[in-house]
């Protein structure tokens, strides 16, 4: 993205910004959303229902960013799906993994609006139409809070459909190919608008009152990442070409506070040789994870930042997902898996471990070792509480994986009303920022299936906050 620079005219410099060439063409909004993923879908939804008139803007040709790819699904506490499943779980829970699981590092009010209001975010999607009646574990949770659809298509897909659909019911406008490249301020610091750069490269003023930064995070910008975290310079990304941070950057210029830029994750199980995340589901549903040796090496259900590093200890920093047709029946999203060609199966075990490159000795005494310890309820070797299903009915599958770097957990700071907070601690007027674009939530690690409950907790506050504001002038 080109910087702010300096041009020289003759003898005199001037400060060179995109906003100097964005005058002729203007339009006025009262609410501008920065993304068109699932935090910033589900802002425009509100901010549209509270009145305001509201744009959405995405730089990519297509809509759904990061949130189009999930799909393990959305973490809930005490929801009327796991009330109806017999599944006892509470806030109070949800909350104490999520710290736990981010090391404490994250933002407690965040956390607490999160986990208190991630029931809440289930009904207010079930009111758009979305139907999440699946349920399944994700690590680090202590309860089964992972929310997926059944049947059709996972997660991401899914909802992503549905917040689309929601949008253009309410007649509001998604620009694609449409990248914000400044946010104008008044002399006072209040919001003045954004200049967005087409696709023709073109730039143009939308002039408005408030904006929600829901732009997501920076997983997918190799620089960015090798700058920040030397260690992570070679891993792939397992994010949308458009995760690059750049609204990052434009908050910082205008005063924001960014902190924990360096907090990255990378998910243990992405496939070797393809940018695809094998969902933390598949362990949840039954598989489990050998090296080269055909020996298990960790509790597959532990947090993904254990995991990782597990992985990455092995001959080859690669391990094997191994499972059954038992857990391949269980989730239609395998079916994606296959058909990109990234499992391997046979008949046998013995047969499996040939066709890796595994012992394939051991590979028989660890599922049966495995098998044993299901039954019994208890894994006397790595302690893993969640053993759905044994690996007992052929076929048998395998899927190669490494890790890759999978979320951002830092950002722009906010407070509990997703008010952009700056440098020196204030809320800048008519600035919201909501989803993987902030910091804080997740601490020094999200678990799987949190980023969706953020979407749709603060989200809708970014909107509601955002229209009232707009509406009001008032923070
Ligand atoms: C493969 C994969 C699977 C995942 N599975 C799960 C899961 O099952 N459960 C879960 O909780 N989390 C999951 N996550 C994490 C989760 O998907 C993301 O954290 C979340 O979707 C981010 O949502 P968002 O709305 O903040 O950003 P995004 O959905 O990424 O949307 C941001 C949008 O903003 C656009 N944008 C960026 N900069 C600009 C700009 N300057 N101007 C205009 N537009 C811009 C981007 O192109 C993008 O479309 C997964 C992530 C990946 C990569």
């Amino acid at each position: 993205m080109k910087r702010r620079s300096f041009l020289l005219m003759g003898s005199a410099a001037i400060l060179w910004s995109p906003s100097l060439f964005a005058q002729e063409r203007r339009e006025q909004v009262e609410v501008v959303v920065i993304g068109a993923g699932g935090a910033g879908l589900a802002a425009a939804i509100v901010a549209a229902d509270a009145g305001a008139r509201v744009i959405v803007l995405e730089k990519m040709p297509v809509v759904g960013g990061n949130t189009q790819l999930a799909a393990g699904g959305m973490n809930a506490a005490g929801t009327r799906v796991q009330s109806g499943k017999g599944i006892k779980d509470e806030w109070q829970w949800m909350y104490e993994d999520t710290m736990k699981g981010g090391r404490n590092r994250n933002q407690p009010e965040l956390v607490e609006i999160m986990t208190k209001g991630s029931a809440g975010a289930v009904e207010w999607l079930e009111g758009l139409g979305a139907q999440i009646p699946g349920i399944v574990r994700s690590g680090g949770a202590r309860a089964d809070r992972t929310h997926q659809p059944v049947g059709g298509p996972t997660f991401g897909p899914y909802i992503t459909r549905v917040l689309l659909d929601n949008v253009v019911r309410r007649k509001v406008p998604v620009r694609r190919n449409s990248k914000v490249v400044e946010i104008l301020q008044k002399p006072d610091g209040a919001m003045r608008g954004v200049v967005v750069q087409d696709r023709r490269g073109g730039l143009y003023t939308i002039e408005t009152q408030a904006i929600v930064i829901a732009s997501g995070g920076y997983g997918s910008n190799p620089k960015r990442v090798a700058e920040l975290r030397p260690d992570l310079a070679n891993f792939t990304s397992t994010g949308q070409p458009g995760t690059t941070g750049d609204a990052i950057d434009l908050a910082s210029r205008i005063g924001a506070e960014v902190f924990d830029l360096d907090q990255i994750q990378i998910h243990p199980t992405q496939a070797v040789g393809a940018k695809t995340l094998i969902s933390e589901t598949v362990r949840g549903a039954g598989a489990i994870l050998v090296n080269r040796d055909g020996k298990r090496f960790v509790n597959e259900v532990t947090t993904r930042d254990k995991a990782s590093a597990a992985v990455l200890a092995q001959k080859g920093r690669t391990a094997f997902l191994v499972f059954d047709e038992g857990v391949k029946g269980s989730m239609s999203m395998m079916e994606g898996y296959f058909h990109l060609g990234l499992v391997r199966e046979a008949t046998t075990l013995e047969a499996l471990a040939a066709r890796c490159g595994i012992d394939a000795a051991n590979l028989a005494s660890t599922v049966e070792a495995y098998n044993r310890y299901q039954a019994q309820k208890h894994d006397a070797e790595f302690e893993r509480d969640d053993m759905a299903r044994p690996i007992a009915r052929p076929s048998y599958y395998a899927i190669e994986v490494n890790p890759g770097i999978h979320f951002t957990m830092g950002g722009i700071r906010i407070n509990g009303r997703t008010q952009v907070m700056s440098r020196d601690k204030r809320a800048l007027p008519g600035l919201y920022a909501a989803g993987e674009v902030t910091g804080g939530v997740h601490g020094a690690n999200r678990l799987g299936g949190n980023a969706m409950t953020a979407l749709f907790t603060f989200g809708p506050i970014a909107g509601r906050e955002a229209a009232s504001y707009a509406k009001t002038g008032r923070s």
